[in-house]
Formats: structure tokens, C-alpha cells, sequence
């Protein structure tokens, strides 16, 4: 049977390493040795090391690992707020993370723009500074990306908030400056294509002290996973609980492969992969149109077009027809769009087959 190839945003194709990777995981047994002993600490602290290269992380900031990002929503809200975050909400990803906060019972505020489209900080409404400033810096239900100036920007305008990035979609492609920002965290079953169930929470010291002081007046801030006992754990090369060992060792080895190959081609890549992709759906303007207007809030990693005059549905088929999964529109616009993930994994050749594909159907 022919491999069918994922373009979708998440779960994606694997990396292509990643069989080998797993291979030589079974081989060496380490889903069964203890997350207590010195063979399961020596993987975690080559997987951090590989993610810290990977990165460029400054010293003092922090890697945790998690179950999975939207876990993440939830310990960022209890562990970094005490009474206020304001989240830019501008799809169904940065829409739940604000849910979260509401469900938390903070005062959560929102700076909502319309679907597809970025924010313009000239228009930025009248907000009082929050603890927490919630920003995702790819929008994958609708292919939006944020300008790394204009979150640098967003730092100057709140400086006392703790500038929270979700990168789950795009990390590590954007070149983030980490003293701009106090905590990142993605999934690893987006662009780093390895098998879901695991989420990576990247934070500084700010973070922490925000943690311990929420602690040191009686709040609560979860229970297992707070940063606290994250940090403390982590500083052993161990985690508080037994966690995703296998996820582990693959991220470590995945991040040494993408390492290898230099996260710089690897973000050029990516960017020639965009280029390719978003000129063949202009090449055809009776079949697709792009759904970001905004060519500065356009996605490399995943991008949306809407599809004209037929159900988009017809084109995903055909498309299968031909091997390859290309993802649906999200929520509402799961008939009228197709969502396509570049990341890291995906090769140049497959866009040029789908271009083709484009053109037949
Ligand atoms: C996929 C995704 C999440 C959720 O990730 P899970 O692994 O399902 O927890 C959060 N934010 C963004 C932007 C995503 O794309």
C-alpha cells in the first residue's frame, strides 16, 4: 500500500527519523526502565540540552515538560495570575486559552479581532496592565501568524505583565528573542512531528517568583505541575511524575537532528516551503483564494485558504485519492477551507506534488 502523507496541522507526518528513532528505543528498552534512575535522568538532560541549542535559551530560563499544551493553558492561568490576564483572541486557540482563564474564575479580558485576520497595534483599545498577557503567536485554526516585532512591541506597552507566548504550531521556527519574553510552550506533535502526548513549557525566573508568591499567600496553584515543583524536579533531570519517557527521548532526538541540519536552514526552509505554497494558491484564484489579507500575518507554518465555487471537501478527497491528507478548514469553516502544515518534516517535493495536484483538480 502506498504511504499516505500528512499535511495536516497537527498530528502531522512524523519527522522522517522519527522510525528510526523508535526503533532504536525498543531496542534499548527504555519505556521500561524507572523515571527515577540515572538512564532515564541522562535522556532528559540530552533532550534539554538539544532543546536549549535549539532555542539559543538564555541560562536562567526554565524547560518543563507537561502532557500536552493545553495543559499548559491551564497551569500558566493557577501559577501566573492572581486576579487578571488579557489574551488576543483571534481564533479558536487563543479564543480557549481566555476560556480557561474565565472558567479560573480570573478577570479575564480579551482583545478579540475577526477570523484571518492579525492585530494592528495602532489600534491597540485602552487595557489596564494584567498580570498575565496571553499572546499565540500562530493561530492554527485560522493560518495567522504575529510579527515577533510586534510582540516585542506588546512587552513595551505592558511591562509588568508576564508575556505568556503559545507557540504550539510554529516553536521552533520563529527566531524568538527570549529576554523579550517570559514563557513559551508547544506540543510536539506539530512541527517537531513526533506521536501527540506531550507538551514542553519553556519559562524564566519571573514565572517562578510569581508562582512562589501566589503560594506564599495561600492561593492555590494546582498540584503536580506547579512550577515550583517543576522547576525542582527539572534541576534533576526528573519530573514529579512518571511521565511520557518515550516522548521524551524522541524530542531529544529529533531536537539533535533538527540541531544538526541548524535551526537557520531549517527556518530558510520553511520559509521557501510558504513561499511555494502560498504562490500556487494564487496561481489558481478561480479555485482558492487566501484567507489572511494581511500578507505581515501570514503563516509559514500552517496555511488557510478558502476554496472557491466547490466544497473543499472535494478537493481533500482528491487529494487523498492521491496519498496525501490535507487538513480542513477548523470549526465553521471546515467546508470552505483547506488548512496545509509546513513544517520541518514536510518536503519540498510534496508541495511541488500538491501544486500539481492543484492544477488537475
Ligand atoms: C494544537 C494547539 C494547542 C493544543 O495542543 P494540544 O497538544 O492538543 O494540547 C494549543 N494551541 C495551539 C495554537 C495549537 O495549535
Amino acid at each position: 500500500m502506498a504511504h499516505t502523507y500528512f499535511l495536516t496541522p497537527g498530528p502531522s507526518e512524523l519527522f522522517h527519523t522519527v522510525p528510526g528513532h523508535i526503533k532504536t528505543a525498543l531496542k534499548e528498552n527504555i519505556c521500561a526502565i524507572s523515571h527515577r534512575s540515572k538512564a532515564f535522568q541522562q535522556i532528559v538532560a540530552h533532550t534539554l540540552t538539544q532543546l536549549r541549542e535549539l532555542f539559543q535559551l538564555p541560562q536562567d530560563y526554565h524547560i518543563a515538560f507537561t502532557a500536552s499544551a493545553t495543559e499548559v493553558w491551564e497551569r500558566t492561568i493557577q501559577n501566573m495570575s492572581e486576579e487578571t490576564t488579557l489574551h488576543l483572541v483571534n481564533g479558536s486557540f487563543s479564543k480557549k486559552f481566555y476560556d480557561f482563564s474565565k472558567q479560573l474564575q480570573r478577570k479575564a479580558e480579551k482583545w478579540e479581532v475577526p477570523l484571518g485576520q492579525g492585530f494592528d497595534l495602532q489600534q491597540i483599545p485602552d487595557f489596564q496592565s494584567p498580570e498575565l498577557l496571553c499572546i499565540t503567536h500562530n493561530e492554527t485554526s485560522t493560518g495567522v501568524a504575529m510579527p515577533l516585532a510586534d510582540i516585542y512591541a506588546l512587552r513595551k506597552q505592558f511591562p509588568d505583565a508576564l508575556l505568556i507566548v503559545d507557540a504550539v504550531s510554529s516553536a521552533p521556527y520563529p527566531a524568538i528573542d527570549f529576554t523579550q519574553i517570559d514563557s513559551l510552550f508547544f506540543s510536539v506533535q506539530k512541527c517537531f512531528g513526533l506521536p501527540a502526548g506531550l507538551g514542553v513549557w519553556i519559562f524564566n525566573e519571573r514565572c517562578l517568583s510569581k508562582a512562589e508568591q501566589l503560594l506564599s499567600k495561600g492561593k492555590s496553584i494546582g498540584t503536580y505541575h506547579t512550577l515550583p515543583s517543576l522547576a525542582s524536579a527539572i534541576r534533576k533531570n526528573e519530573t514529579p511524575e512518571t511521565p511520557n519517557m518515550l516522548g521524551i527521548y524522541l524530542l531529544g532526538k529529533v531536537a539533535e537532528d533538527m540541531n544538526r541540519r541548524g535551526i537557520k536552514a531549517l527556518r530558510q526552509e520553511t520559509d521557501s516551503k510558504a513561499a511555494i505554497v502560498y504562490h500556487n494558491l494564487q496561481k489558481h484564484p478561480d479555485k482558492f483564494s487566501l484567507f489572511v489579507e494581511n500578507p505581515a500575518h501570514r503563516s509559514a507554518t500552517v496555511i488557510v485558504a478558502n476554496v472557491l465555487n466547490r466544497p473543499a471537501a472535494d478537493f481533500i478527497s482528491f487529494c487523498k485519492e492521491h496519498h496525501i491528507v490535507v487538513g480542513s478548514g477548523y470549526g465553521n469553516l471546515k467546508d470552505k477551507q483547506i488548512r496545509i502544515a509546513n513544517f520541518p518534516t514536510h518536503s519540498k517535493e510534496v508541495f511541488q506534488q500538491l501544486s500539481d495536484l492543484m492544477a488537475q483538480w
